[in-house]
This record gives C-alpha cells, sequence and structure tokens, in this order.
C-alpha cells in the first residue's frame, strides 16, 4: 500500500490551538534531560564563535556519550534559564538555535499521510489548565504557515504510518481505531468509569482480532453494542467483568508488576501523599491496608468532585489517545497505563485535597496531573526502576492491590 507524508496539513485539537506559554519557568526548573542535535550544536557553536565566546559555551553545553546536551545546575535549573524566567538562548541568538526539545515542549508531534498531528504533555501548568475546558475536544485541519497558529517546525519528526503495517495487524486501521475510541471517551451519557471500561472492553475485543486479516468491517464492530455495557456499575461487578473481558490482561504478570510498581512507589515516595493519607514513607505493614485508606478517601473525594472533574478526565484521555499511545504500545500496556495514569492522577488528588480542603476539586485535579505527568511522562528510565523496585518489595502480590487502585 502506498503511503504518502503530508507534511503541509495540520491536525490541530483545539485545546492545543489555544495553548500559550505563561513563562512560569518550570519546565526549566526540572532535572530532565535536554538533548541539542548534532546539526543544532554546530549553528550554536558556529554564533559562539562569531561572537568572540567560545569559552562560555561550555558553561550552557555539555557533552556525554549520548551527544550534546543543555547544562542544569545543582537547583536543577537551565543553564540559559534567565531571572525573570525567559529563555536566554532564545533572547541571544533568537528561535532558530533552540533544540527540537524547546522549540517543540510541551507539544508532542508525530507526522502521517493525515498531516502533522499535535497533541500536549501536561507536565506544563499552562498545558494542564487547558483540559478545564467544557467543550468537547474538536480537531481542525489547518495549512502548514497558518498566522493563526504558532508552530515552530522541528528538524526531526517522529513519524506513524497505519498503512505501511502488514494486513494482519489490526492497526492498519488505525485512524478509525482512533477515532473510534475518541468518540466512546467524548460519550457524556456514561460515567468517566464506564467510558473507561468501554474503552477496555473494546481493546480486549481488538486485541483478539490481531494477527489475523480482517476488513474494516470487522474491526469496527468491535465497537458494537458498546451501550449494552453496565451503566455505573458498583465497583465489584466493574472488576470481575473487566476480569472476565479482559483476562489476558489479568494473568500478564509483568504489566500488573508495573502498574502495582508505580503505586508502591508513589507511596513510598511521595511525602505528601504518604502523610496525607497516613501513610507514613517506607512504612511497613500489609498493602491492602493502604489500599483501605486511599479508598476511604477516595470516597470523601467523590463527594466533592464531579462534573467538572469529569470533563478533565475526558480531554485528558483523548490526549492520551490522540497522542498515538493506543498505535505505539500493544494494547494491553496502552491500557495499564491509561489505567495507571488515572490511579495515581486519584491518589495524588485525593492527597492533595486532603492538604488544601477549599481548594476546588478540578484545580487540584489539574495539579495532580502535572505532578504525574512530569514523573511519567518524560522518563521510561524511571518506568524501569519502578519495575524492578516492585520485584524487590510487593514480591507475589502485587494483584489485588493493583487492581483495587487501578480501577478504582
Ligand atoms: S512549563 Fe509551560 S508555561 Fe511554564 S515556561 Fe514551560 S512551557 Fe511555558
Amino acid at each position: 500500500m502506498s503511503c504518502k507524508l503530508n507534511v503541509k496539513q495540520l491536525i490541530v485539537p483545539n485545546y492545543v490551538k489555544n495553548f500559550q506559554c505563561k513563562q512560569c519557568g518550570r519546565c526549566c526548573r526540572r532535572s530532565w534531560r535536554i538533548d541539542i542535535d548534532k546539526a543544532t550544536y554546530l549553528r550554536v557553536e558556529q554564533w559562539y564563535k562569531e561572537h568572540n565566546i567560545l569559552e562560555k559555551l561550555t558553561e550552557k553545553v555539555e557533552a556525554d556519550e549520548k551527544g550534546w546536551k543543555i547544562k542544569f545546575d545543582a537547583q536543577n535549573q537551565c543553564a540559559y534559564l534567565t531571572e525573570d524566567n525567559r529563555c536566554g538562548s532564545q533572547l541571544e541568538m533568537g528561535e532558530d538555535y533552540l533544540s527540537d526539545t524547546c522549540k517543540i515542549y510541551p507539544r508532542k508531534i508525530y507526522a502521517s499521510s493525515r498531516g502533522i498531528e499535535f497533541s500536549l504533555y501536561f507536565s506544563c501548568p499552562a498545558a494542564a489548565e487547558l483540559l478545564l475546558q467544557a467543550a468537547p475536544v474538536a480537531f481542525s485541519q489547518l495549512d502548514y504557515g497558518d498566522a493563526n497558529f504558532d508552530f515552530m517546525p522541528p528538524r526531526c519528526l517522529s513519524y506513524y504510518l497505519p498503512e505501511k503495517l502488514p494486513s494482519s495487524n489490526i492497526k492498519r486501521y488505525y485512524y478509525m481505531i482512533e477515532s473510534g475510541l475518541i468518540q466512546i471517551l467524548q460519550e457524556r451519557r456514561l460515567t468517566i468509569k464506564d467510558r473507561l471500561f468501554a474503552i477496555c472492553q473494546v481493546c480486549g475485543r481488538l486485541e483478539a482480532l490481531d494477527g489475523t486479516s480482517q476488513p474494516p468491517e470487522v474491526v469496527s464492530r468491535a465497537f458494537s453494542s458498546i451501550s449494552s455495557m453496565p451503566i455505573d456499575t458498583d465497583y465489584e461487578l466493574h472488576l470481575s467483568l473487566l476480569r472476565q473481558s479482559f483476562a489476558p490482561i489479568m494473568n500478564a504478570k509483568r504489566e500488573v508488576r508495573e502498574c502495582a510498581s508505580f503505586l508502591f512507589k508513589i507511596l513510598a515516595m511521595q511525602d505528601t501523599t504518604g502523610l496525607a493519607l497516613g501513610i507514613m514513607k517506607g512504612a511497613e505493614g500489609p498493602m491492602p491496608l493502604h489500599a483501605e485508606v486511599y479508598r476511604k478517601q477516595l470516597e470523601w473525594y467523590y463527594s466533592l468532585t464531579q462534573e467538572n472533574a469529569n470533563r478533565v478526565w475526558e480531554n485528558y484521555f483523548v490526549n492520551y489517545i490522540f497522542s498515538k499511545e493506543f498505535y505505539i504500545a500493544d494494547w494491553k500496556t496502552a491500557i495499564f497505563k491509561m489505567m495507571l495514569l488515572r490511579a495515581l492522577i486519584q491518589f495524588y488528588a485525593v492527597a492533595l485535597q486532603t492538604l488544601q480542603p477549599k481548594a476546588a476539586p478540578e484545580q487540584v485535579l489539574i495539579q495532580a496531573i502535572v505532578e504525574v505527568d512530569a514523573l511519567i511522562s518524560h522518563s521510561s528510565l524511571y518506568v524501569q526502576d519502578l519495575c524492578e523496585d516492585i520485584q524487590n518489595n510487593l514480591g507475589s502480590r502485587p494483584l489485588e492491590l493493583a487492581l483495587n487502585l487501578a480501577y478504582a
């Protein structure tokens, strides 16, 4: 099947269109690695040479075995950050000397035959605030160079090319699948729990079809009868249905471990969370007890929140899907990560709300999203560490905890 990239068209969700950097400097004060590609480095070096200050470059940039990267000081602050939270590199040299990471953040960009597609990282507070939009996310098609959309093209683009996948891989219908999943998420007659549950069910069906050559009609049938699913059923029923419809996941130890490991890390590492929920850092004791404490607090949290927080969840997961998470990972992993993010964000939000009872729940949720996204979205090594931790700390019984927390 032929497949041509379409880099002249931009596909932009409205929240991405509305994004404006507020110059809080937060992204420049995290100890993230910011790589500088070779082409950019050479341009920057040339600029320093032309201005006779080449020796100053080592104050800003350093190299290691992976290549060039921006220096951060002992306070985790980018070497280019100015006192008034502006980017010194952009001020001195101009936009064209920025690394791709700095140019794009907090946007994520993929190129395909549909066009260049945008989504966001919510580790940026200004991006996360956009999740409060009340109307369902809508997508615009813009021409490259549209004056209303400020976009600095990166030097390197990531591609996804569903049309090129082998006929036995149903992700070659990814465009259709993606829009079906987004439609489910925006089905406001259902609770958020039910929408997520429906997505789990659909992915279970899609996984069963994978590895067989199917026409698109069969794939689209994976989305049928979703309306007959239970609406607002109780937790236990959800859990047992989830177990039945997603048996392969429930039996997959690796994912369950991964899931529980994240949660354990939060329990063990986040002092705020631990204190707020009465769980001391490094506390010994049976994990189900922790789950119970959490469950109680969660009930209380639910009594505070609803409509506004629900639209934040909806928008957050629309972004998750549009970020190609279901394309990049296998069905099980993408679902698990989704449930895990929900559990972690909820967990953190419940703790924050306990500490700030007067704060609006949706604002607390936004705060939690910023923290969890910063923790998870930018470091695959972190994920690996967590997996090792769970094996050392939780041994063989993470299943109940993981399920309790992930699907609470
Ligand atoms: S965290 Fe977001 S709003 Fe703050 S400086 Fe970075 S991009 Fe701008």
